[in-house]
């Protein structure tokens, strides 16, 4: 393309809210026939809210809020933020934690009143010796609700649930509408579990879920697609989305997302308003119609 229309098309995004960094995405954006999204974060708020709190014995609802919420102080998680205000809400005091670590896609741990406490996923359960069969089905009829469940783990032994349930973004079932009308299809890509991916896909009529993926995985499903012969479009707006956004013909980020990602990315959503997938590929379009 010529510097004028990129320059032209450039100017159009900006005015809309989407920030064009490479004349590559621009021009290359015609060409996507499939688009990955990330579901937290991207295709809900990423401000999750604590909905369940459901502490195993001899815990109390009070105990089990203030170590998961101690833990959650030293990550930038969005979830970690739900459990955090929704305890301070509910009145629970919050602990000193040492030996603060957080593993991407899994969850966090640290160390409360010499108690090693473990919160995240399954993954993270089998990891500090406490996934429990039981624990985990009754974490799937929650999560046919849509919402994230979480485990706590106190020494290596199972403490309760936390819920969080993250909206759908307002702007989320129009955007997925746009791309399907221009004949894109859409594949949601999260690190959350099946149950809660599939709640989610369904009201929104995503056409493929990959669940339980790893930020690895992310970037590796990007590639089969890619391999596979299609022009692949990511979004995202973690860390964990940073490889694969980096991987994609085109990457786009949400503004409302961390740096990281946007870095990675060759386009960025101000607003993280997904509409705007639909109208780069429109502007990729028109720039590339007159240049023609
Ligand atoms: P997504 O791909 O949907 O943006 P992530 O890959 O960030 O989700 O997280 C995947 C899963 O890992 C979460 O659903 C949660 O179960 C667990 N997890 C990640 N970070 C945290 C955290 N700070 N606290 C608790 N659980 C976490
Ligand atoms: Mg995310």
């Amino acid at each position: 393309a010529t510097p004028m229309s990129i320059m032209v098309g450039t100017g159009k995004g900006a005015s809309n809210g989407i920030l064009i960094k490479s004349a590559e995405a621009l021009e290359t954006f015609e060409k996507v026939d499939v688009v990955v999204v990330d579901k937290t974060g991207t295709l809900t708020e990423g401000r999750p809210k604590l909905a369940l709190v459901e502490p195993q014995s001899p815990f109390t609802e009070s105990e089990l809020l203030t170590l998961a919420a101690s833990v959650e102080k030293g990550s930038e998680h969005p979830l970690a933020a739900a459990i955090v205000e929704g305890a301070k809400d509910r009145g629970a005091q919050i602990k000193t934690a040492s030996a603060f670590n957080s593993i991407t896609g899994e969850g966090v741990e640290a160390t409360i009143d010499d108690r090693k406490i473990a919160l995240g996923n399954r993954k993270m359960m089998i990891r500090v010796g406490a996934d429990d069969e039981r624990f985990s089905s009754l974490a799937e009829t929650y999560r046919r609700e849509g919402q994230t469940v979480m485990f706590v783990a106190v020494d290596g032994k199972h403490a309760g649930l936390i819920g969080v349930a993250d909206p759908i973004k307002e702007t989320t079932p129009d955007a997925i509408e746009a791309l399907h009308a221009s004949g894109v299809k859409v594949v949601m890509l999260t690190g959350d579990s099946r149950a809660t991916a599939k709640a989610v896909g369904a009201k929104i009529g995503i056409d493929e879920i990959h669940a339980d993926v790893s930020p690895e995985d992310k970037n590796r499903i990007v590639r089969e697609l890619q391999t596979s012969g299609a022009k692949v479009a990511m979004a995202g707006d973690g860390i964990n989305d940073a490889p694969a956004l980096a991987q994609a013909d085109v990457g786009i980020a949400m503004g409302t997302g961390t740096d990281v990602a946007m870095e990675s990315a060759g386009i960025t959503l101000v607003k993280g308003d997904l509409r705007g997938v639909a109208k780069a590929r429109r502007l990729s379009q028109a720039t590339m119609r007159n240049i023609r």
